[in-house]
C-alpha cells in the first residue's frame, strides 16, 4: 500500500477545455429516529461506546429485527420531497460482506425495490439558474459501527497497534440518496455538486427527519466522477470519493478529481475505478480501494423482515405532511421581509432564516433583524467557528432581546451607536437591553434645555460653518451635529439636533 499521496492534476480551466465532467452523488442520511432501525435500542449519539446495543443490533444468532415504523414514514416523506414514486410493495435485502464494524456480515438494505425512485431536485445556483437534479432513488437500510484505529500517528488503521468497535452507530436507520448521472454541468460542476448537497440538506432539515450534521456524520456524501471526451455521450471510468463532509469539501472534491483524472487521460492513462478518501487539510483525494460494478455482495431478499407495502391512502396521508420547500419559503419571506437579493442571500449562507423569522414574529422590524443578527454576533460566530443561531444559544439571547433594543431606539431612548453599544454588551452577558443601558447610564439627552444650550455653545464657536448654513448649505449642518454630538458625550438625539441647528440659522 505505497502508493503516491500526491498526483499530477490539470488546472480545472485545462481539464474542462478537453472533457466533460459526469457527476452522481450519493448521499447518506441518519434518520432522527428515537431507536434503531431493526430494534428498540437508543439511536441517539454520543453515548458511552457499546451502551446501546441488543442482540438484534449485534447480529447474535437467533436474534429477529423488526421494521422501525417511523423509519419507514420519515423514508417516505423524503421520497415525496423529491418527486419521488413511492413503491407500494418492496422489501429489505442483505447486503453481503465481512467487516469488523457490521457484526452480522450482512447490512440490511435494499437493492432492486426501494422505497422511493424516479425524482429530482431543483437546485438554485448563484448566477440565478436551476440546474434540476434527477434522482435516481432512495432506499432505506442500517448505518455501521464504528471503529477506532489506536496507536498510530494518524488514526488511521495504517500504524495503528489495535482496533476498538463501537456498536452503537449499528443499526441506526439511514437513507441513501441516489442521483442519475448529472452531465451537462461543465465548469458548474463543483458548483452544482455543493448546491445539490446544500439543497439536500435544507430540505431534510425543513422535513425535520434528520439533524443532518455534516461534521458529526449524519450527512455524508459519496462523489462519484468521470470524465468524457468533449463531443463524447459515452460515460468514462468513475471515481467514487467517500464520505466527504462538508459542503466546501464536495465542492473542493469535484474540482481535485477532475483536475486529477485529466491528467490521467490527457496522457494517455487509463482510470481505475475505485473508492478514493478525501483529505481535507491537503484538499487532494487518495486511491482506496478498487470496486468493479461487478462487485458481488450476493444480495437477497431479507427473509427475517416483512415486505414494506404501504398503501396509497397512508402515502398521501404522509404527503399532506410535507413543509413549504425552502426555495418557496424563501422566496415568500423575502418578499415579506423587503430584503435585496443580495440580502437575502448572505441571511441564508449565515443560516439566519428561522431566526429572523422568528424576530419578526416577536415584533421586531425585517431590517432591524438583520441588522442585529449579521453585525457583531455575526463576527464573534464567525471567530468562533460556530454560526449565529448557536452562539446566540449558548449566550442565551433570542428574538426578544432583539426587539427589546429595538424598541429603546424607536421609544427615543437610544440612537443607533448607543444601541451598538448596549448590543455588544447584551452579547457580552451583561444582561437584557435595558439592564445594560441602565448599568451603562446611557440614555439619550431628552432635556431639551441641554440640548439647546450645546447647539447654541456649538453656533457661537463655529461661525463660519453657521454662516455657510445661513447660506443655504443644509449640508454643513453635520458637522456641527458632530459637535453637539461631543458635547454631550454621544447621548444626543442626532435627529432633533439637526432640527434645532437648521431652525435657528434658517
Ligand atoms: P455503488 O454501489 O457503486 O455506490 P450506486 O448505484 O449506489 O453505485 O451509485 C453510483 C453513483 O454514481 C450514482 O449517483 C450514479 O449516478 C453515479 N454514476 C454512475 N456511473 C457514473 C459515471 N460513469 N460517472 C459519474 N457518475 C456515475
Ligand atoms: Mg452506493
Ligand atoms: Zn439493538
Amino acid at each position: 500500500m505505497s502508493r503516491p499521496t500526491t498526483e499530477a492534476t490539470l488546472p480545472f480551466e485545462v481539464a474542462l477545455a478537453s472533457y466533460d465532467p459526469v457527476l452522481g452523488l450519493e448521499v447518506h442520511v441518519e434518520l432522527g429516529t428515537q431507536t434503531k432501525m431493526f430494534c428498540g435500542c437508543a439511536a441517539v449519539f454520543g453515548g458511552e461506546p457499546n451502551a446501546q446495543v441488543c442482540p438484534v443490533c449485534l447480529g447474535l444468532p437467533g436474534a429477529l429485527p423488526v421494521v422501525n415504523e417511523k423509519a419507514v414514514e420519515s423514508a417516505i416523506r423524503i421520497g415525496l420531497a423529491l418527486d419521488c414514486r413511492i413503491a407500494s410493495w418492496c422489501r429489505f435485502a442483505r447486503k453481503n460482506y465481512f467487516y469488523p464494524d457490521m457484526p452480522k456480515n450482512f447490512q440490511t438494505s435494499q437493492y432492486d425495490e426501494p422505497i422511493a425512485f424516479g425524482g429530482h431536485l431543483d437546485v438554485e445556483l448563484e448566477d440565478g439558474s436551476t440546474y434540476r437534479v434527477e434522482i435516481e432513488r432512495a432506499h432505506m437500510e442500517e448505518d455501521t459501527g464504528k471503529s477506532s484505529h489506536v496507536g498510530g500517528a494518524t488514526g488511521r488503521i495504517h500504524g495503528a497497534t489495535h482496533s476498538l468497535v463501537d456498536y452503537n452507530r449499528a443499526g441506526i436507520p439511514l437513507i441513501e440518496i441516489v442521483t442519475k448521472p448529472m452531465t451537462g454541468a461543465g465548469e458548474r460542476a463543483p458548483e452544482i455538486a455543493r448546491a445539490y448537497v446544500a439543497t439536500l440538506r435544507d430540505l431534510l432539515k425543513a422535513l425535520g427527519v434528520s439533524d443532518v450534521k455534516m461534521e458529526q456524520g449524519s450527512m455524508r456524501c459519496d462523489v462519484n466522477l468521470s470524465l468524457m471526451p468533449k463531443g463524447s455521450t459515452t460515460f468514462g471510468t468513475r471515481t467514487e470519493t467517500k464520505n466527504v463532509n462538508s459542503l466546501r469539501s464536495v465542492e473542493r472534491a469535484v474540482r481535485y478529481e477532475i483536475g486529477r483524472q485529466a491528467a490521467i487521460l490527457a496522457a494517455g492513462g487509463t482510470i481505475i475505478q475505485e473508492t478514493r478518501h478525501w483529505h481535507e487539510d491537503t484538499g487532494v483525494t487518495t486511491s482506496g480501494r478498487e470496486k468493479s460494478d461487478a462487485d458481488d455482495y450476493r444480495y437477497f431478499p431479507e427473509p427475517d423482515l416483512v415486505p414494506v407495502a404501504p398503501s396509497a391512502e397512508y402515502v398521501e396521508a404522509l404527503r399532506a405532511t410535507l413543509p413549504e420547500p425552502p426555495a418557496a419559503r424563501r422566496r415568500r419571506l423575502q418578499a415579506q421581509w423587503g430584503y435585496s437579493d443580495l440580502e437575502m442571500r448572505d441571511v441564508v449562507n449565515a443560516a439566519l432564516v428561522d431566526l429572523i423569522e422568528q424576530t419578526v414574529g416577536a415584533g421586531a422590524s425585517a431590517a432591524g433583524a438583520r441588522k442585529w443578527w449579521s453585525g457583531e454576533i455575526a463576527r464573534r460566530a464567525n471567530d468562533a467557528g460556530s454560526d449565529v443561531p448557536t452562539l446566540a444559544a449558548s449566550i442565551g439571547v433570542g428574538p426578544a432581546e432583539v426587539v427589546e433594543l429595538e424598541s429603546l431606539v424607536t421609544g427615543g431612548r437610544l440612537n443607533d451607536s448607543m444601541a451598538r453599544a448596549v448590543w455588544e454588551g447584551v452579547l457580552a452577558g451583561e444582561g437584557t437591553p435595558t439592564v445594560v443601558a441602565d448599568a451603562r447610564g446611557l440614555q439619550l439627552v431628552q432635556d431639551s434645555g441641554a440640548l439647546e444650550a450645546a447647539v447654541d455653545r456649538v453656533i457661537e464657536a463655529n461661525p463660519e460653518v453657521a454662516q455657510k448654513i445661513r447660506d443655504g448649505k443644509a449640508q454643513a449642518a453635520g458637522a456641527l451635529i458632530g459637535q453637539v454630538m461631543k458635547e454631550l458625550k454621544g447621548q444626543a438625539d442626532a435627529a432633533a439636533a439637526r432640527e434645532l441647528i437648521l431652525a435657528k440659522l434658517a
